[in-house]
């Protein structure tokens, strides 16, 4: 599963980043998975409860926010928002969208104690 490899990558960065400042535990994350992203949240959110047991993120709550896509319409150039890589531009009906954002996971916040 997708989902497990990236939780555990995300681990990886904070433990590296406890170590560097010295917190104890992470009580609390905040993340975007953009809406052109082809990561599932709710399997992210499966995937961060198995993955965080037994680690200094145990018991973390994970928020997930969901921004919508920016891309831009290849037919008439227009930077349009859009929920789905499959959304026509609501400009000109055209179907040739270029993605230019919303389409990766970020880490926004994190509480830490
Ligand atoms: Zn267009």
């Amino acid at each position: 599963m997708h989902e497990l490899t990236i939780c555990d990558n995300l681990i990886g960065m904070l433990a590296a980043e406890r170590r560097r400042r010295g917190f104890t535990a992470v009580t609390r994350l905040k993340i975007e998975i953009g809406r052109l992203s082809c990561l599932d949240p709710e399997a992210l959110r499966y995937a961060f409860d198995i993955s965080v047991r037994d680690t200094f993120m145990h018991g973390a709550t994970l928020e997930i926010e969901r921004p919508r896509g920016r891309a831009t319409c290849l037919d008439c150039g227009t930077a349009v928002e859009v929920d789905t890589r499959l959304d026509a531009c609501p400009h000109c009906g055209g179907v040739r969208l270029d993605p230019t954002g919303g389409d990766k996971m970020r880490l926004i916040e994190m509480e830490i104690r």
